[in-house]
C-alpha cells in the first residue's frame, strides 16, 4: 500500500468526512476530468497530424449497477500510465485544489467545497472505495488504481479493452440520516445532475436509461382493453453539448455562467463581471470573458500566466493564449472561439497571426468599455475590482513608456484627502478650485501616514484636494501620465507648489534675503545631503520638512533603491530642507547663528534627520541622533 502525499491526505480526509449537502458535485468533477482527458488527446492528435481519430469517436459513458451499488464513469480520452496514475491521483495537482487548501487554512468553511473544482477526491464524498482503471493512449498496458481512503492506495496491472479511463465508485451504504446515496444509481437523477453541471461539455455523455412505453395492442384485442406497458432501455445523450458561449444569451442564466467559470478557471468565488461578445466580419469570434473578484494567490508573481483559452469552432486548441490579452488586462479569464483559425496551427504560427492581433484589439476595447460601465454604474464593485487589480492598471500606464496611458487613465483611482475614498482623475479635476493650477498628490506608505505629512498643510489650508499615493508604482505612473485633462500633476514634496500670490512671493523673497547667511551656513553644515535649505511656503505648524528639486522624488528614490540589483543608496533625489520661518525653532536658529555656530551645526543635523523620519526615510546614524536628543534633554 502506498501513502498519499501529506496535503492530499488532508484534502481526502476532508472529503471523506464531509457533511457537505451538495455531495452531488462529485459527478461534475469526474465528468470534467473525463472531458479534459478527451480534450488532451484530441488536441494531441490534431498536432500529430492524421491519427484516424475524429471528434465523433469520443464519448463519456455513465453506467449504474443497482445490484452491486456501483456507478461507473468511463471516457476514451488520453488515459493514464502507471506513473501518471500515481502522480496525478496521489497528489493534489491543480491550482483549484491548492487554492482550496489555502482558503481552508484560514477558515473551516466546508461550504467552499461546492464552489469550485475540488477534483478527483470529491469521489470519496459518496464512495467507500474508488477504482480507477486506465490505459494510456498509445500504450497496450492497463493499470488499476484502488483506494478506500486515507490509508493509502494500490496500483496493479489489469486488463482493459480500449484506451481511456474507467472510474468505478462503490457507493457508501445508504444512511437515512444523511443524504441518500442510492439516488446516484437512478438514471434520472444522473441526467438531472448532468444537465445542471455539465450540459456544456462538448462530448456526448451517454447513459442507458430505463424507460417504459405502451405496448402495441394485438389486432384482436377488445377495444376497451386496458393498455399494457413494457420497459426497455435506451442509450441517451444527456448533455446538450452546445458550448455555453454558443447558446443564445437569453438561454443562459448567470448561475450557469458562474458555475462554468468556477469549474473552468478554478476560482472559488464568482466573477465580478461576465462579458460576452461576438463579432462577425474581418474577425469572426465569440468571446466569453470573466473579471475575477479577487487576485489569485499567484497573480502578482512570476509564475502567473496570462491568457485566454482559444477554441476553433468549439474545439480547444490552446489553453492559455497570451496574445489575446494585453498585459494591462492580464487578470481577465475566459475564452475565444473563432472559426477563422485553422485547427492544426502551431504555437509559433499563432504568434504572428493577424487574426489574433485583430481579436486582441477588439477585446481590449471591449474590456475597457465594460470596466468603464462598471465604474459608472456599479461603483461598489468597481472599487472591489480596483482593489484587486488597480495595481496592474497602474503598471500598465507605466509600462512601454506610457503606450497604453490613454486607454487606462480613466480607469485609475486614488485616495482623496477630501472625499476620504477612492476617486478618479476625472472626478478630481471636476472639483478643482478656480485658482488651482495643479493636480496635487502626496506619497507615502499608507493613507494614515500620508495624511500626517507636514507638506500637505498649506494645501489643506486652501481646501485643495490631494491624492494620496501609497503604492510604489503610483508616482511613476503619474510621471508618465504627466497631465490629465491638461492639468499637470504636482507632488506636495515639490519645492514649488505654485501657491504663492505675488504679494506672498515678495515676502518670501525678503525672508530669504534676510536669512541668507543662516540658510547658507545650514546648507554648508549638511554638506552634500541637501541641495538647498530654504524658507518654506507650505508649512503652517510644523518646523521642518523635506522637499525635492527635479524629477525624482523621495518616494521614487525609495522604490528605485529597493529594486533587486540596485546598489543601496545609488539613486538619490535632490533634497531641499524647508524651514518654517514662523516657528519658534526658526527664531532659535537665528540666535544660534549669531552666538553659537557649533550648536547651529548640531541643530541643522537634528532638523534634517527629523525631516527624513517624517518622510519615512531611515536616517544614517540613529544612535548619534538619539544621543543628540538626550544631550538636549539634560
Ligand atoms: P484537476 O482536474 O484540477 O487537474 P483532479 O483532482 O480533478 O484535478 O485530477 C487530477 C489529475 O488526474 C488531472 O489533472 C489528470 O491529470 C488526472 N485525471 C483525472 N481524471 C482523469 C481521466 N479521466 N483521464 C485522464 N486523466 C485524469
Ligand atoms: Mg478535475
Amino acid at each position: 500500500m502506498k501513502q498519499f502525499k501529506a496535503e492530499s491526505k488532508r484534502l481526502l480526509d476532508l472529503m471523506i468526512h464531509s457533511i457537505y449537502t451538495h455531495k452531488e458535485i462529485f459527478l461534475r468533477e469526474l465528468i470534467s476530468n473525463a472531458s479534459d482527458a478527451i480534450d488532451k488527446l484530441y488536441y494531441k492528435t490534431l498536432q500529430d497530424g492524421d491519427t484516424g481519430l475524429s471528434r465523433d469517436d469520443f464519448e463519456i459513458r455513465i453506467t449504474a449497477d443497482k445490484e452491486n451499488r456501483t456507478l461507473t464513469i468511463e471516457d476514451n480520452g488520453c488515459g493514464m500510465t502507471k506513473e501518471e496514475l500515481e502522480n496525478n491521483l496521489g497528489t493534489i495537482a491543480k491550482s483549484g485544489s491548492l487554492d482550496f487548501k489555502k482558503n481552508n487554512e484560514k477558515s473551516d468553511n466546508i461550504d467552499i467545497i461546492g464552489q469550485f473544482g475540488v477534483g478527483f477526491y470529491a469521489a470519496f464524498m459518496v464512495s467507500s472505495k474508488v477504482v480507477v482503471e486506465s490505459k494510456a493512449y498509445g500504450s497496450d498496458e492497463a493499470w488499476k488504481w484502488e483506494s478506500s481512503g486515507v490509508e493509502g492506495y494500490t496500483v496493479d496491472s489489469c486488463e482493459k479493452e480500449g484506451r481511456g479511463t474507467k472510474i468505478t465508485l462503490y457507493l457508501l451504504p445508504e444512511n437515512s440520516e444523511e443524504e441518500s446515496y442510492d439516488q446516484y444509481l437512478d438514471g434520472f437523477t444522473i441526467k438531472r445532475l448532468v444537465k445542471k453541471y455539465s450540459d456544456y461539455i462538448r462530448y456526448p455523455i451517454k447513459m442507458e436509461l430505463q424507460k417504459s412505453r405502451m405496448k402495441e395492442k394485438p389486432a384482436d384485442a377488445p377495444k376497451d382493453a386496458e393498455p399494457e406497458y413494457e420497459t426497455y432501455t435506451e442509450l441517451e445523450t444527456l448533455n446538450s453539448m452546445v458550448p455555453i458561449w454558443r447558446k443564445n444569451k437569453n438561454e443562459v442564466t448567470n448561475e450557469e455562467y458562474e458555475q462554468f467559470y468556477r469549474d473552468k478557471f478554478f476560482d472559488y468565488e464568482k466573477p465580478l463581471k461576465i462579458i460576452r461578445s461576438s463579432t462577425e466580419g474581418t474577425a469572426t469570434y465569440d468571446a466569453l470573458l470573466f473579471i475575477p473578484s479577487h487576485a489569485s494567490y499567484d497573480y502578482y508573481s512570476k509564475s502567473y500566466e496570462k491568457g485566454l483559452q482559444l477554441y476553433s469552432n468549439g474545439v480547444l486548441i490552446m489553453d492559455k493564449c497570451a496574445d489575446l490579452l494585453p498585459d494591462c488586462f492580464s487578470f481577465v479569464q475566459g475564452l475565444v472561439d473563432s472559426q477563422d483559425l485553422s485547427l492544426n496551427i502551431s504555437r509559433e504560427m499563432l504568434q504572428h497571426d493577424r487574426q489574433l492581433k485583430l481579436i486582441e484589439g477588439r477585446l481590449e476595447k471591449k474590456i475597457k468599455e465594460e470596466l468603464q460601465n462598471m465604474l459608472k454604474n456599479d461603483r461598489e464593485n468597481y472599487e472591489k475590482f480596483f482593489k484587486a487589480f488597480g495595481l496592474q492598471l497602474k503598471y500598465g500606464v507605466y509600462a512601454n513608456f506610457g503606450q497604453q496611458k490613454e486607454l487606462l487613465q480613466d480607469l485609475l483611482m486614488f485616495w482623496s484627502s477630501k472625499e476620504k475614498k477612492m476617486v478618479t482623475l476625472e472626478e478630481y479635476v471636476s472639483r478643482m478650485k478656480e485658482d488651482q493650477k495643479y493636480i496635487y498628490y502626496a506619497s507615502g506608505d499608507s493613507v494614515a501616514k500620508v495624511d500626517l505629512l507636514p507638506q500637505t498643510e498649506a494645501l489643506k489650508d486652501r481646501d485643495y484636494e490631494i491624492l494620496y499615493l501609497t503604492e510604489g508604482v503610483d508616482e511613476f505612473a503619474l510621471k508618465i501620465l504627466a497631465k490629465y485633462n491638461d492639468k499637470e500633476f504636482k507632488s506636495v514634496s515639490d519645492n514649488d507648489l505654485g501657491l504663492e500670490t505675488e504679494e506672498e512671493k515678495e515676502t518670501a523673497k525678503k525672508l530669504v534675503e534676510e536669512n541668507k547667511d543662516l540658510l547658507n551656513t545650514m546648507k554648508d553644515d549638511l554638506g552634500d545631503e541637501v541641495k538647498q535649505v530654504i524658507v518654506s511656503q507650505k508649512l503652517k505648524s510644523h518646523p521642518v520638512c523635506l522637499s525635492t528639486d527635479g524629477a525624482l522624488s523621495i518616494e521614487m528614490e525609495k522604490v528605485l533603491n529597493s529594486m533587486p540589483g540596485e546598489e543601496k543608496g545609488n539613486v538619490k533625489a535632490q533634497r531641499v530642507l524647508e524651514l518654517n520661518a514662523n516657528h519658534p525653532v526658526f527664531t532659535k536658529l537665528q540666535e544660534l547663528y549669531k552666538e553659537d555656530p557649533e550648536k547651529l551645526k548640531q541643530y541643522s543635523k537634528l532638523l534634517y534627520n527629523q525631516a527624513l523620519l517624517i518622510e519615512g526615510v531611515p536616517i544614517s546614524d540613529p544612535v548619534a541622533f538619539s544621543n543628540a536628543i538626550c544631550d538636549l534633554m539634560v
